[in-house]
């Protein structure tokens, strides 16, 4: 355990990761300053209140050194404050970072608030529940929510821990004495946590995605890799994807630690697939008489969240989320009914593929999360035909793969937001005849005008889905804003039609 008492350390990023990092380390005893390049009315609105905070939770029997307080520097992320012994980072500064070459001149450490609590765990009141970690281009959120309802009906106590619901440094601070944790990281947060070792972990897919912030593929792909690092059961691997199979030979892991894949087929020796809709398990087999042990039917998975009611099979990366899922918790000693009960159990979160609403013998979904080509593509798979709603910020992407791969499948298409010329050009190069509506606007009000649009070309039967293979920002808060506004503007038109 480290002694924390007086250690000056710098938090860079007041956002999300770096409050609850700020807090954790005064109530260590550090003396925290946290730093951030925003200088705005809500900035300094958070680092009154921090500050605040923590000048009311100083410890009275603390002479200097102890619980030192807050400090909050605004306007300015890039220049490293004097004394600084370790520096704590959100996940989303890019290592380009000035602040980072000046700690690196200083030899001052760099960890992510994911590294964090990979110390802290064990420590320090931390717990020392195992990690089963995982990452991906697409589908970690699924994932860790199937992971969770497995192992929650094997009656471990556990929790779904990153993007949505408890954070990392809660998972492992707070009041709960957990199990095992199943943890979602991002190639950002595994960038920073050099020290974390997983149980087990699985990489679901790679595909390129914010390469403007890790450089290149190699390095995001290399980022993504380091949750194999130290495992002691299983690396996960994707059957389909090559490049996450290259990620387990690469790695550096326990003696016995084994490479498992999943598959969409039939399972070969140390996978599991599907067999005649039902998810077999040839990895860890319980009774040695047999070569498979079977885990859950095709039909148990969801094929939407609890709030639409869509009929159908679930889409096939659903399926593929559910494999890896299983592969950890079988990794991790959990018995096959449980599978089966928390596949049973487990509803998709909001926004991920998820049925609205039928308006004239048309299906409107919600897959508002396709932030990405890969996303999408794998979404714009499971429906046919589809008038595609699509469009935003592309953070450098190119659609020729996903529009040549999909253009059978198009009624016809809506786009909008900033980039919406590169799909409409891909269209054009691609699917020349399919229907293309380009909104030509970047504004809210511009979602009830797509629905309409894709109403117009939408026939009884087809699917009108918005998979906008493009970040949200530059016309709504989040992806959940963007998704909702799809389903008002689904909403409305089904009254007005009614
Ligand atoms: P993440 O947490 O990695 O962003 P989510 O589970 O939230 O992943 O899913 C995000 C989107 O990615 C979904 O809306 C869906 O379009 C797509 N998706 C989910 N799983 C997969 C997968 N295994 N392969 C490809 N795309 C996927």
């Amino acid at each position: 355990t480290r002694d924390w008492r007086g250690k000056h350390v710098t938090v860079a990023g007041l956002g999300v990761s770096g409050i609850p990092a700020a807090r954790v380390l005064h109530g260590l005893g550090a003396v925290v300053t946290v730093v951030d390049d925003g200088d705005d009315e809500r900035a300094r609105a958070q680092a009154a209140e921090l500050e605040s905070w923590a000048a009311a939770h100083r410890d009275p029997n603390e002479e200097d050194g102890g619980r030192a307080g807050i400090t909050v520097r605004l306007g300015d992320g890039d220049t490293l404050p004097e004394g600084t012994e370790l520096v704590v980072t959100a996940p989303g500064w890019k290592p380009g970072k000035p602040l980072f070459a000046a700690a690196a001149e200083a030899g001052v450490e760099v960890w992510g608030d994911v590294e964090l609590a990979w110390r802290l765990r064990g420590t320090d009141g931390g717990r020392a529940a195992p990690w089963l970690a995982v990452t991906g281009t697409n589908g970690k959120t699924t994932t860790v929510r199937m992971l969770a309802a497995i192992l929650t009906a094997a009656g471990l106590k556990t929790t779904a821990v990153g993007n949505i619901g408890v954070s990392l440094l809660d998972a492992v601070l707070g009041g709960e004495e957990y199990d095992v944790l199943a943890v979602e990281l991002s190639s950002y947060q595994l960038h920073w946590a050099p020290s974390l070792r997983a149980h087990s972990a699985a990489v679901l897919n790679l595909a390129p995605d914010h390469l403007d912030w890790h450089g290149s593929m190699e390095a995001y792909a290399a980022d993504k890799g380091r949750v194999y690092e130290g495992n002691t059961v299983a690396c996960v691997y994707n059957a389909a994807d090559p490049a996450t199979e290259a990620l387990v030979r690469e790695a550096d892991v326990v003696e016995g630690c084994r490479a498992v894949g999943f598959t969409l087929g039939t399972p070969g020796p140390s996978q599991l697939g599907v067999v005649d809709g039902i998810l077999v398990d040839r990895a860890f087999v319980e009774n040695r008489q047999k070569q498979a042990q079977e885990l859950a039917e095709v039909s148990d998975i969801a094929a939407s969240s609890s709030r639409g009611t869509s009929a159908g099979p679930p889409a096939p990366h659903n399926i593929a989320n559910a494999l890896a899922a299983a592969a950890l918790a079988r990794a991790f000693g959990v018995p096959a009914a449980a599978v089966r009960d928390g596949l049973r159990a487990f509803r998709p979160d909001p926004h991920r593929i998820e049925y609205v609403d039928e308006v004239d013998g048309v299906a409107y979904v919600d897959d508002s999360k396709a932030t990405n080509t890969h996303a999408a593509e794998a979404s714009l798979a499971a429906y046919e035909p589809i008038v595609w709603i699509a469009g935003g910020l592309a953070k450098g992407a190119t659609f020729d793969e996903i529009v040549g791969k999909s253009a059978k499948r198009l009624r016809g298409a809506v786009l909008m937001g900033a980039d919406r010329a590169l799909i409409a050009e891909a269209l054009a190069r691609h699917a020349p005849e399919v229907p293309v509506v380009d909104l030509d606007r970047t504004d809210t009000g511009a979602m009830p005008a797509a629905v309409r649009e894709a109403a117009r070309l939408a026939r009884p039967g087809d699917t009108v889905l918005l998979a906008p293979a493009c970040a949200s920002m530059d016309m709504f808060a989040n992806y959940n804003k963007r998704g909702e506004a799809f389903a008002d503007a689904v909403r409305a038109l089904a009254a007005e039609r009614a």
